[in-house]
């Protein structure tokens, strides 16, 4: 599990609540809220 403001990596998160997913391209980048649900917790 991951959560807005972590900087987990280069990779997809799936939004644990809508589905929707975020692409991470830098590892210094860090999650954003869910941009549909502003959830903040993704499954890598
Ligand atoms: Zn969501």
């Amino acid at each position: 599990m991951s959560t807005t403001g972590e900087k987990p990596g280069v990779g997809l998160y799936t939004c644990t609540k809508c589905g929707e997913t975020v692409y991470l391209d830098d590892s210094t980048d860090r999650l954003p809220p869910c941009p549909k649900c502003h959830n903040t917790e993704y499954t890598p």
